[in-house]
């Protein structure tokens, strides 16, 4: 198409695509290096999944100091424990609180923003991305820039510009099953804990049930033994719950909200890919029809719901994987089962394979740890570099990466790291003049640390 008559409605060196934890993450660590940096949103603020999603906690890293490899996001726990909006680790936080506060550090560090609107296709020349297309109140229009970081989760900027990609299981097509979370307030916590405790006796079973210092968690799923299994099938029986609410249903406490449960559910195993609007559209009328059933279900079946209501629903369906880009180095799941290590890493991890549903069949057994005394994997920088483009980068889930390795790295401590290292390089490269298959991925980690991210030593 010939896009050469729209108008041009915005402009930077650094074009962020997606303001998402990857997205939200490389801008504040572009403009803290200097840069003129925008970031582009489809939704009216920053967080992506985290935040829009209702996506909390920050999943430990299983690595024994639980290093974050940034150091954005102390400045990000710093603000937000300073207003009562996480935990002391800054895992547990309240993803509205994380929106406002992701916000005043890119107004602080200058970054310039251009929420509600989507961005559409790309231009390329000659292996450059030279623009985006883009679509909002004013119409279409272009947003021209020097480098580009596709952090929207699904790759948009990178497939629209023609990059490789994979997508979903390898055995079965399919993508991971996708959420609609939703929060309930006005639980009493008192009653609900007692009542945790009551069931814990009346079963025997002591299954993800707890309450202990304020806080509690909640699972249910469709195998195994769980607290709750036998309420579910009760609801189930009596048509008060259908036999998908007890594929997956968790919840946790949200720091500085007393009396609110997060739920990670109604999940959805049939329908998943994420880059169809169809399914996003059925996802989100299906997954407020769901939330409001399991709101009935624990005001009926539990202890200290009755007052209790919905106080969100996710304003984005939760994607756990899309797709993910063909880079200068594509993730292995050798490479994390292995736990290989990288010369150019900027982030480590011993996060589990967390495939939700149907099981990828894999022989863990056939993968040998390599035997070097550090229990965990590395991203290579090389993942974060499209192939093929010398001004374009990939950050956060789509990143380079198997399905397999995807499924750990996913999680919100790799995102942000990987949208830190992009940021970092995307400035590089400017300062230097050079594509960014240049730029050394151990300088932009030396940067990180020199700035205070914590990596794990032996
Ligand atoms: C249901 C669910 C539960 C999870 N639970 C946890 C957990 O407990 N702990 C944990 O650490 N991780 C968890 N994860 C994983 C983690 O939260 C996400 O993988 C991570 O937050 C993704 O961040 P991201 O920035 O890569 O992408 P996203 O958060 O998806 O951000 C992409 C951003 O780009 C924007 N965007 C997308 N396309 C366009 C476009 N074309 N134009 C303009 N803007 C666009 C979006 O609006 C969004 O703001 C979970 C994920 C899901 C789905």
């Amino acid at each position: 198409m010939d896009y050469s008559s729209l108008p041009v409605f915005a402009s930077a060196d650094v074009v962020v695509c997606g303001g998402g934890a990857a997205g939200a993450f490389a801008a504040i660590a572009a403009a803290k290096e200097g840069a003129d940096v925008l970031v582009v949103e489809q939704f009216g603020s920053l967080g992506g999944t985290a935040t829009n999603g209702l996506t909390m906690p920050v999943m430990h890293t299983h690595i024994a100091s639980n290093p974050q490899c940034s150091y954005v996001s102390k400045i990000v726990r710093d603000k937000l424990f300073a207003i009562g909006g996480c935990d002391d680790s800054g895992a547990n936080f309240d993803p509205f609180l994380l929106k406002v506060v992701l916000e005043e550090i890119c107004v602080d560090s200058g970054v310039k923003l251009l929420f509600h609107t989507f961005i559409g296709d790309v231009i390329t020349e000659n292996g450059r991305v030279t623009a985006l297309v883009v679509a909002n109140k004013k119409g279409l229009g272009l947003v021209k820039g020097r480098v580009f970081i596709d952090g929207t989760g699904d790759g948009d900027v990178c497939v629209r510009a023609g990059a490789g990609f994979t997508k979903g299981n390898p055995e079965t097509g399919k993508n991971q099953p996708i959420s609609l979370r939703y929060i309930i307030s006005n639980v009493n916590f008192e009653e609900f804990g007692a009542f945790i405790n009551e069931e814990k006796k009346r079963t025997g079973v002591d299954g993800a049930a707890s309450y202990y210092d304020g806080k509690i968690y909640v699972a249910v799923c469709a195998t195994g033994s769980w607290t709750f299994s036998d309420l579910f099938d009760k609801a189930i029986a009596a048509g008060d719950l259908d036999p998908d609410d007890k594929a997956y249903w968790q919840g946790f406490t949200v720091t500085g909200r007393a009396d609110t449960i997060a739920f990670n559910s109604p999940e959805f195993f049939d329908e998943t890919d994420g880059t169809d609007p169809d399914v996003l559209t059925k996802t989100q009328v299906m997954g407020k029809k769901r939330a409001l059933r399991q709101l009935m279900f624990c005001k009926k079946y539990l202890k200290g719901f009755e007052k209790a209501y919905i106080s969100d629903i996710s304003a984005m369906v939760g994607i756990r994987e899309s797709r993910n880009i063909t880079t200068e180095y594509v993730l292995t799941a050798e490479d994390l089962l292995c736990r290989r290590k990288f010369a150019d890493m900027f982030c480590q991890s011993n996060y589990p394979v967390d495939i939700h549903g149907k099981q990828l069949s894999f022989n863990e057994k056939k993968y040998k740890d390599v035997d070097d005394g550090k229990p965990w994997y590395e991203i290579s920088f090389r993942a974060l570099v499209v192939k093929g483009f010398d001004n374009l980068l990939v950050t956060g889930r789509c990143l380079g990466a198997e399905f397999l390795a995807q499924s750990s790295l996913r999680v919100q401590q790799s995102a942000r790291s990987s949208g830190e290292a992009a940021g970092i390089a995307a400035v590089m490269a400017l300062k230097k003049n050079v594509p960014l298959r240049e730029i050394d991925g151990a300088k932009v980690r030396e940067v990180m640390v020199e700035k205070g991210a914590d990596y794990a030593v032996v």
